[in-house]
This record gives structure tokens, sequence and C-alpha cells, in this order.
């Protein structure tokens, strides 16, 4: 845990959660099979990432494949007792050693989902205001851009890239096809340059979704049926484009377990945010639900604060940019 007084804060207040009994009942209803969990990561550690499977495993969860929840989605298969599924937003270059090594030595299954432009060109749009800013620069903050229109967002990062220049971050094209050949690895899409894509033109949105999922596909030689959305944003436009591009599901960042009836909506299946650099306190009532629930009920501001700059991948909400994670 990263060492500041909102982790502190956190750490204690998932303390009496979990005192009161808070997660056990969580953990109850996912055994019982009426609910699964849906845990998404963008860039933990290798410890944040293996202290949450060893955990997730010793409650007698089942950690499923996307192929498995895909068959009860289709309702070829019964919704699961103590179901969990988890992905993984953006592509980056750490994911192989952090998540990919760990999927394998546990046996668990994990979906990848890639961001294309990043891989080509190194570096996550974001990253280039952080930059910016050390550089004794001042660009606007990373939600300023998040709520511009997409062609706005660009000229803006455009600007910045041509003066700035970034290690790479994000995995390598090599690494991509490397962990499609892992039997514990799906990739799936995750847009072409992380866009927000309510902010985006009908064509835009068609080649975001179109061009990554091509582009994926000719990398690794496999179907790319699976989508998570940028920051969550998603309107009826996206679900209409991402079907009609035949992808078969799609995760938002509305942080709820999945329930039954979630099962009913393919492309709008929930996912509960791990926060990297929080208490592993925290995190185990993030991943059961219980930190978002309570959260939503109190509305307290414990919800931001993020420690990489993934500022992307967390909250949802249909049409609306929202805090998240
Ligand atoms: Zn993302």
């Amino acid at each position: 845990m990263k060492l500041t007084l909102r982790n502190i804060s956190g750490w204690l207040l998932a303390c009496i959660l979990i005192r009161l009994g808070y997660v056990r009942r969580a953990l109850n209803r996912t055994l019982k099979g009426e609910q699964m969990l849906s845990v998404y990561f963008h860039n933990p550690t290798r410890k944040e990432f293996e202290t949450s499977v060893r955990w997730l495993q010793k409650q007698g969860l089942n950690l499923l494949s996307l192929a498995d929840l895909e068959r009860m989605v289709l309702k070829q298969s019964p919704f699961p007792k103590g179901g969990a599924i988890i992905t993984v937003d953006d592509g980056w270059q750490a994911n192989e050693k952090n998540i990919v090594e760990t999927a394998e030595a546990y046996k668990v299954p994990v979906g990848i989902f890639v961001s294309t432009q990043p891989v080509q060109d190194g570096a996550y749009w974001w990253s280039y205001l952080a930059a910016a800013r050390k550089a004794g620069l001042s660009p606007p903050a990373v939600q300023v851009l998040k709520d511009l229109p997409n062609e706005e967002r660009l000229l803006k990062i455009e600007e910045y890239k041509k003066t700035i220049h970034l290690p790479r971050e994000a995995m390598t094209i090599e690494q991509v096809q490397r962990l499609s050949r892992s039997e514990y690895i799906t990739i799936g899409g995750h847009t072409h340059s992380h866009p927000i894509l309510t902010n985006c033109e009908d064509d835009q949105v068609y080649f975001e979704l179109r061009h990554s999922k091509r582009t994926l596909e000719s990398w690794t030689g496999k179907l790319i049926s699976y989508f998570t959305y940028p920051n969550g944003n998603y309107s009826e436009r996206e679900v209409q484009v991402l079907e009609g591009l035949d992808y078969s599901m799609a995760f938002t960042c509305e942080p709820k377990p999945i329930r039954v009836l979630d099962t009913q909506h393919r492309f709008l299946l929930p996912r509960l945010g791990f926060l990297e650099g929080a208490s592993f306190a925290e995190n185990i009532c993030r991943m059961t639900g219980v930190w978002q629930a309570v959260m939503r009920r109190a509305r307290v501001p414990f919800r931001r604060k993020r420690r990489i700059p993934t500022g992307i991948g967390t909250t949802s909400v249909a049409t609306k940019n929202v805090a998240f994670q």
C-alpha cells in the first residue's frame, strides 16, 4: 500500500466493513450463485495481482474464462456458484510479468483488453499530460480532456507529442502475440486510440472499434470477440456498432457484481475495479463490490485517486463522464 492519508483512511474503513461481515455476506451471495464477481485491473504490481488471485481462490471461488462467461450469457451453461472473472484494461507492458506469469502459475484465465495505437506508438495519451507537467508546462487535467469532443482532445495531445518523448509503457506487438498464445490469456479489444467513445463522431466510433479489432486479429491470428469501453463510457450507439462488427460481449465499468439479470445484456456486463496502490483490505472490499455499494450509499469522497495515470477505465455510466474507481 502506498502510504497516503487517503489510503490509510480507506484501510481503516475497509477493516470496519470486513469486521461487520459485509465481505462475508457478499462472498456467500457469490458462492450461492446469486452473483458473480467481475474484477478488473489496469497495471497492478505482481504482489497486488498475485495476492488477489490467491485470496479469490482461498475463498473457494472458481475463476472462469471469458469463453465460460459467454456460454453462460448465451444460456448454453448455467449461472455458476462461486464464479469470478478477471479482466485487465489497456495492455500495459508490465502486465506480462505481473499478470500473465501469475495467471500461468496459478492456472487462472484472464482477459486482457488492448488498445492498439499505444502498442504501436509506445505510450498512452494521458501520459503525455503528466510528462508535460513534469517538464514545467501547464497542460490541462486529464479529466478536462476526457470531457472534450474527440477532435479537440486529439489536437491537444498532438501538441505535446511534438516535444515530449516517452519511454515505452504499453506492450509491444510481439508481446501481444506471445500473450495471445498462452492458454490462460484471452486478448480483447479496447479501441485503437483509447478515446472517450461518447465524445466521438459516428465515423470515429466505427473506425475505433473496427480498426482495433482487425489489427488485433492480424497480430494474434485469433478472432477478437470481447471488448471493454475506455473509461466505461458508452451509449446505445456503441452497443449497436459492437454488435454490427461481430463482437459478442462487452464490459462496462458499472461497479457491481454480475447478477443473472445482467447476463441478458451481453454488451453491458458490469465490473468491479481494483484500485492499484490502495490497501489490500480496501481492495478485498472492492473485489467483492462491498466498497462500491457503501460508497454509492454514503457518497463519501473515497472514490477517486489513482496511483497510475490509467485515469481511464473505472466508473461508468452510459453517456456521462463520471468519476470512477
Ligand atoms: Zn482503458
